[in-house]
C-alpha cells in the first residue's frame, strides 16, 4: 500500500497531513510512504526528518504517482492526483459544500474521496475527529492572540505601583474551541464567563471555573442535538439572547465567539450597537469569521477597529499553530486508517457507519447522502 503525502498549496495553509511519527507508524503497518518535497517545512518538519522516518521524498508534483492513498490537509487540486492508482483513497478536509466542483472532479478521476470533517461524532471515532483536534487548538490560539492585542494584562497583579485588575473575558459558544478558550483564559488569570444555546454546556462551563450566562426565559437546546451540534434558534430565543448579551457584553474586556451551526452561516451574536457599548481597548476575536462571522463587521485576517474596540479573526486559525495542528491532524488520519487496516488486504477497509459518513465519491460517482440530499 503506497501512501502519498502532498504539500499543501492553499494560501495561508501551513499544516501537513503526516509527521515523522505517523510515517513510522504507517510503515509499521506495512505501507510505503512518499512525501512531496517541502511538505512539512511550514510546520517545522524538514524533508530529512521525513526521510529519516523512512519516507521516500518525491519531487514537487510527483508524490501521488502510483499511490493507493493520498493524504492532505485541505482538498488538493484534482490535477495533483494525476498518476494515483484507479480507485485511490483521498483523505483530507474537503469542504464538500463549498468545493462541490472539486469533489465532482475527484469522482470523474475515479478517486474515492473521504471528507475527514464528516467523521461521525461517536465515541469510537473521537480519536479520528479532525474538527475536534483543530478546534481545540483554535480556541487556545484565539485567547493568546486576543491577549496579545489587548493593551492590558489578563491576571490581577498587586504591585508596589498599584493594582491591575483582572481582565473580564466572555466566551460565546462552548463547543470544543469554546471550552479550550475558557481553560486558556482561566490559566492566564482572566475572569471568565460563557454562554451557549445547549444547556448541557452549563455544567462544563462551571467545571472549568467560569460563570455561565444563559437565557432562562426561553428554552435553549436541551442536552445534545444530532451529533452534539446546535441548530438555528427561534426568533424569540434570538431576541432574548441579544438582550442578555447586551447587558453582559458592555462589561467585558475580551469576547471570544465560536458559535457555528453545521451547513448554515454562523449565527450573528454581536451587533455593531453592542460593540459600541464596550469599553475602548476591548478586543473581540471572531473564531467563526471564515464561516460568515458571529460579529458584525469582522473581516478575516484583518484587525478592524470599531468604536475603539479591536475586532479580529483568522481565516484558518489552526494554521497559526502549524506544528501542533499537524501533529494532531496527522494522528487523526493515522487513527482513522489504522482502525480499519485489514492485514489480508494490506490496507484500510472501511465499515458502513464511518465509511458511508465520510465517503463522498466512489466508482466515478458522488455517493454521500449529504451531497445527494
Ligand atoms: P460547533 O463548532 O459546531 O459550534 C460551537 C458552539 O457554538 C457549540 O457549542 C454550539 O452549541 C454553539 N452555538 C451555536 N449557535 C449558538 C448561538 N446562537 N449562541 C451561542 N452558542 C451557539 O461545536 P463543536 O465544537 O463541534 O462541538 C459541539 C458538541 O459536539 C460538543 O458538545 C462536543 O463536546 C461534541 N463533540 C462530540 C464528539 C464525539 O463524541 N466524537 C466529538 C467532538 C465534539
Amino acid at each position: 500500500m503506497r501512501i502519498a503525502i502532498l504539500k499543501e498549496r492553499a494560501a495561508g495553509e501551513t499544516r501537513v497531513a503526516a509527521t515523522p511519527e505517523t510515517v513510522r507508524k504507517f510503515i509499521a503497518l506495512g505501507a510505503t510512504l512518499s512525501v512531496e518535497a517541502g511538505a512539512g517545512v511550514s510546520a517545522s518538519i524538514s524533508d530529512s526528518a521525513f526521510a529519516e522516518a523512512g519516507a521516500a521524498m518525491a519531487a514537487q508534483g510527483q508524490a501521488a504517482q502510483g499511490a493507493d492513498i493520498v493524504l492532505g490537509v485541505q482538498g488538493p487540486d484534482p490535477a495533483m492526483l494525476a498518476g494515483a492508482k484507479p480507485g485511490a483513497l483521498l483523505a483530507a478536509i474537503l469542504d464538500p459544500f463549498a468545493q462541490r466542483e472539486r469533489v465532482d472532479a475527484y469522482a470523474s478521476a475515479g478517486i474515492e474521496a473521504l471528507a475527514m470533517e464528516f467523521m461521525p461524532r461517536i465515541t469510537r471515532a473521537q480519536s479520528m475527529d479532525v474538527l475536534s483536534s483543530q478546534s481545540n487548538l483554535s480556541g487556545y490560539k484565539a485567547v493568546i492572540a486576543a491577549a496579545d492585542t489587548y493593551g492590558r494584562a489578563f491576571p490581577m497583579m498587586m504591585t508596589a505601583a498599584g493594582t491591575i485588575t483582572a481582565a473580564r473575558l466572555f466566551v460565546m459558544g462552548v463547543g470544543v474551541a469554546g471550552l479550550q478558550a475558557i481553560a486558556t483564559a482561566r490559566r492566564l488569570g482572566a475572569q471568565v464567563s460563557a454562554t451557549d444555546v445547549r444547556s448541557a454546556t452549563k455544567e462544563q462551563i462551571e467545571s472549568l471555573g467560569a460563570k455561565p450566562v444563559f437565557v432562562e426565559k426561553v428554552a435553549g437546546i436541551e442536552g445534545e442535538g444530532a451529533g452534539g451540534y446546535a441548530t438555528e434558534m427561534s426568533e424569540e430565543y434570538q431576541k432574548a439572547q441579544a438582550e442578555l448579551v447586551s447587558s453582559h457584553i458592555a462589561k467585558q474586556d475580551i469576547v471570544i465567539t465560536t458559535a457555528l451551526i453545521p451547513g448554515r452561516p454562523a449565527p450573528r451574536l454581536v451587533s455593531d450597537a453592542q460593540i459600541a457599548s464596550m469599553k475602548p481597548g476591548s478586543v473581540i476575536f471572531d473564531l467563526a469569521v471564515a464561516q460568515g462571522g458571529n460579529v458584525e463587521g469582522s473581516v478575516a485576517d484583518q484587525l478592524i477597529e470599531r468604536h475603539g474596540v479591536k475586532i479580529m479573526g483568522y481565516s484558518n486559525t489552526p494554521a497559526h499553530l502549524p506544528a501542533d495542528a499537524s501533529a494532531l491532524y496527522a494522528r487523526n488520519l493515522y487513527n482513522f486508517l489504522s482502525a480499519f487496516w485489514d492485514k489480508e488486504q494490506g490496507g484500510p477497509v472501511l465499515d458502513e457507519e464511518i465509511g458511508n459518513a465520510v465517503r463522498l465519491t466512489q466508482g466515478g460517482r458522488i455517493v454521500n447522502e449529504r451531497l445527494l440530499g
